[in-house]
């Protein structure tokens, strides 16, 4: 039989068997940090539980009389001694912190004669019976199951407590006296028995195997069950019970309770961050009761305490090697530290933390790069405030309040006041600032919608800004000042009251709330890179920024290039560190000024020679367009490809009369003449149809316009002296013969301009394996085709058999039922399409030994994606410009997860 019970100072930092809080416990008493004394049970002990029929098993029970004897011995208490009682508290932990777990239960080990030696004992009879209600309420509800009985009614305790300090004319909980409380536990435990019809049990080892059970049993709740579920988290992990001496936070005003995080989780700056209250326990920090003190305040007031708290942040984040969020309690001015784990952080905190951490010697660079989330960079790329606006914006009396800057970022936008209208609003397409007293989990869907979240209540800790945190949103939170009345849909700060739908302006890099909008500007980061109207020198985000890049260049492999069609976005995709274009759409070219008029002309045109004549006319500035690109990628790799989409995209649609007269008055042709051609490019399903490498085989003129623009303007730079590396990549190819009849126009048309021109230009003849066919015939592909690129979007579209155009009405809910783990278009289906990716690369390299392959669909800027494609061996991804900086760092944590040996990060990993 194993052991199930460790002292504290017997256990290790293994989360996995002491859960998440547990394991943190053992890690501080072994490096010495101050910590009541306790011990855990462990994980393995919750599938015992289980099979014994949901009793305590003996093997634990004996385990556990056994380690509340050396408690009692290292304390000199005794649990359920009359004159000095021991008290302890029971406190769930799995490895994940999961929302309906069990509440942890303080105070235990109190009974009616306990509660009178503990008031004898401390002198303090309010604080004893304060204890002891505490727990008949904790107790009474988590164990004994005594819960409202529907969700409009409050909790039967506080109504009950309610109704006392009506009788006697009492305001606050403070005003209750010894004796009230001493009152209040008689009508506890009336209560109780009233409800249950079973007494609060006086024994305190019935109390505490009782508290153990209902820890253990909670991890089968409903709604723990539920989120493991969703989460993917094993039921067989189970979770651990940690019994621990109390402290007291209560027990008068040199004692207290507070949270604190090690480094700001907003901004990541190396400063001390936390907030107590005094002469209070437990949770009364978070809970929102009184307004915390910050803990600038503690080093005035209790400048030793405070020493002692920075020695333990320092100790605490070099073991770690990590910002911690850590729990504390003071008695009678000693300070116990009751919890410490890794802290929530806004992405830019994320980054800032990491960077510091290197600089300080903490982590090694990989190690630090492994703790940025590749989607935070785009934190740092986030718009603004324009200084100019918000200087007069602060002139003109606007900053109405002031709060604490939870989320960092600037927004600007409709103020709403519930989540449903939050929602209906941002339906609408408005822009939306979610105003809230405070927030709980039913506002989630609200916040996720909101460009912007305030709070007028809570702290740093608060629920709004942990999620807004987590979401990446601009927050403030705790505003003083600000009062929001639901009812009358309205919020007044200052004076002055703004009304639902009227905009208001959050900046949460500094705290701040505006009314009225303020424009936003581009992020530090964009004015350098793209704008260049800033010195690299003078912006901090740009360097946070440019120091991760540098490493994650350092440590990847995989290529990144970005999807762009013009040369301002290929100037930003370079600047963001794309290495090449893997994806030029030609025909986004066709769709500017009056080029569409030549480009239908084309399409209207009944000969191949008219077809020729409105081609050239597309010539020159296709040719153009390839000429401003190839200058601007200066000798990087350029991926062209030809004509895509189904031509009836080029016309106007058969209902708007106005576009249809607009276009027959332009190109001198019959309105029937256009509404006949638009019937007879209709097609039932446009996605399989006349689109792809079907067009220029059908009009073979097309593809030799393309290819002369293209190596014309090829050679005209290459003139110039500017390098040209051209790849030309052919779309929809599902037959080998497709790719080789339009391969051969183009070579035949390189030979020609080449000669014309005197000049060659080196250039790959590729294809998009975007067909399933294609990825099932790759070997007899690569025989002519010089590259692949897998085109994800459509691969999936035709994989899965779900247009992407028409998912909407049935993919969230396969998500949602979890048919699909997630949206296929968003992260690649590894089973199907990237089955079909891994045969496509394999059969190709059969042929070609060193076939470069690429994606360029949107799954190439899908971290998750983008860490398959580089564990299938492809040789680079393509993106959106914005996207490249987190394909970078992804690629990189790509690499050095592939060193720890796990190919996949997931969510639980961080
Ligand atoms: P949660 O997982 O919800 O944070 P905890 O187990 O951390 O629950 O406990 C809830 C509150 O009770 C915290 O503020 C914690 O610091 C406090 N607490 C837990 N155990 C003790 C103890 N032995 N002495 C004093 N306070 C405690
Ligand atoms: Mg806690
Ligand atoms: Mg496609």
């Amino acid at each position: 039989m194993g052991k199930y019970v460790y002292m504290f100072e017997e256990g290790s930092g293994d989360k996995d068997r002491f859960g998440g809080k547990g394991a943190g416990l053992c890690e501080m008493t072994r490096i010495g940090i101050p910590v009541p004394p306790g011990f855990v049970i462990i994980t393995d002990g919750c599938a015992l539980y289980e099979s014994s029929g949901k009793k305590i098993p003996d093997a634990i029970k004996t385990e556990v009389i056994a380690c509340m004897g050396k408690l009692e011995k290292k304390l000199g208490r005794k649990f359920g001694d009359p004159s000095k009682p021991l008290l302890v508290s029971v406190r769930s932990g799995a490895k994940f912190s999961m929302p309906g777990m069990m509440d942890t239960i303080l105070n235990l080990g109190l009974n009616d004669t306990c509660v009178e030696g503990l008031a004898k004992e401390t002198g303090n009879p309010r604080f004893a019976y304060d204890s002891y209600r505490r727990l008949l309420q904790m107790y009474g509800d988590v164990v004994m199951g005594l819960k409202p009985e529907t969700q409009e009614e409050i909790d039967p305790f506080e109504k009950v407590m309610e109704e006392f300090k009506k009788e006697r004319g009492y305001k606050h909980d403070l005003d209750l006296n010894a004796e009230d409380l001493k009152e209040l536990t008689q009508r506890f435990k009336g209560l109780i028995k009233s409800k249950l019809g079973k007494e609060f049990p006086q024994d305190p080892m019935e109390q505490l195997m009782g508290a153990i059970g209902a820890v253990f049993q909670s991890w089968w709740n409903k709604r723990a069950y539920e989120y493991r579920r969703l989460q993917g988290i094993p039921h067989t992990l189970g979770t651990a019970v940690n019994v621990q001496a109390m402290v007291f936070g209560n027990m008068g005003e040199d004692s207290g309770t507070g949270v604190a995080f090690t480094r700001d989780p907003a901004t990541g700056k190396n400063v001390f961050y936390g907030e107590y209250l005094m002469n209070a326990q437990g949770e009364d920090v978070v809970a929102g009761i009184r307004t915390p003190m910050p803990i600038s305040k503690l080093a005035e007031e209790f400048p030793e305490i405070y020493e002692q708290l920075l020695d333990v942040r320092k100790k605490l984040e070099r073991h770690f090697k990590d910002m911690q969020d850590i729990e504390f309690t003071i008695q009678n001015k000693k300070l116990w530290i009751l919890q410490t784990r890794s802290g929530k952080r806004t992405g830019l905190a994320a980054i800032q933390i990491a960077v510091d951490m290197v600089n300080e010697g903490i982590l090694k660079k990989d190690e630090a790069l492994l703790r940025i989330e590749p989607s935070q960079l785009n934190q740092l790329l986030r718009p603004i405030f324009d200084p100019e606006e918000k200087r007069r914006a602060e002139k003109e009396g606007r900053l109405i309040a002031k709060g604490l800057n939870a989320g960092p970022g600037a927004a600007s936008g409709r103020v709403y006041f519930t989540p449903d209208s939050a929602e209906e609003a941002a339906k609408r397409g408005e822009k939306v600032i979610l105003a809230r007293i405070e927030t709980s989990p039913e506002d989630i869907r609200g916040m996720a919608l909101a460009e912007g979240i305030l709070t007028a209540r809570g702290g740093m800790t608060s629920h709004a800004a942990l999620v807004a945190r987590q979401m990446g949103k601009v927050c403030v939170v705790g505003c003083e000042g600000v009062e929001i009345d639901y009812q009358q849909k309205k919020l007044t700060a200052s004076g002055k009251t703004l009304r639902e739908g009227e905009m208001i302006s959050l900046d949460g890099t500094l705290g701040e709330v505006y009314e009225g909008e303020i424009r936003t500007r581009d992020s530090e980061v964009i004015s350098v890179l793209i704008k260049k109207d800033m010195s690299p020198e003078k912006a901090e985000s740009y360097k946070l920024f440019k120091t991760v890049i540098d490493w994650a260049n350092e440590f990847r492999r995989l290529g990144v290039r970005a999807n762009a069609d013009k040369p301002d976005q290929a100037s930003a995709a370079i600047a963001f560190g794309a290495e090449g274009i893997g994806l030029c759409r030609t025909e986004h070219m066709f769709f500017e000024g009056d080029r569409i008029n030549a480009m239908r002309e084309m399409i209207m045109a009944d000969t191949p020679e008219k077809r020729r004549r409105a081609l050239d006319k597309l010539l020159p500035m296709q040719r153009e367009d390839f000429e401003g690109l190839f200058t601007v990628m200066n000798g990087r790799p350029v991926t062209i490809r030809t004509l895509d989409p189904p031509l009836h995209e080029f016309l106007p649609h058969i209902d708007n009369r106005q576009a249809i007269e607009e276009m027959s008055r332009i190109l001198g042709v019959s309105v029937s003449q256009v509404e006949e051609k638009i019937r007879e490019l209709h097609e039932a399903n446009p996605m399989l149809g006349f689109r792809g490498c079907r067009l220029g085989i059908s009009y073979p003129e097309i593809t030799e316009m393309q290819a002369r623009a293209i190596f014309e303007a090829a050679c005209n730079i290459q003139k110039k002296g500017i390098k040209v590396d051209l790849e030309i990549m052919i779309p929809l190819v599902s037959e080998l013969r497709e790719f080789r009849g339009q391969k051969e126009i183009v070579d035949r048309v390189a030979t020609e301009v080449f000669r014309e021109k005197g000049i060659t230009v080196p250039y790959r003849v590729g294809t998009m394996i975007e067909v399933p066919r294609a990825a099932l015939t790759a070997d007899e592909i690569a025989a002519e085709a010089e590259f692949f690129s897998f085109g994800t979007n459509d691969l999936t579209q035709m994989t899965l058999a779900v247009s992407r155009d028409d998912a909407e009405r049935f993919l969230p809910k396969y998500v949602q039922k979890e048919i699909f783990p997630e949206d296929p278009f968003i992260s690649i289906d590894e089973t199907g399409v990237g089955k079909l990716m891994k045969i496509g690369i394999e059969l190709g390299r059969k042929t070609r030994k060193n076939l470069k392959v690429g994606i360029c669909g949107e799954h190439g800027g899908d971290p998750k994606s983008v860490i398959f494609c580089h564990n299938i061996g492809l040789d680079y991804v393509s993106c959106s410009p914005y996207r490249v900086p987190i394909a970078i760092v992804a690629a990189a944590h790509a690499v050095l997860l592939q060193k720890k040996g796990k190919g996949k990060r997931t969510e639980r990993d961080k």
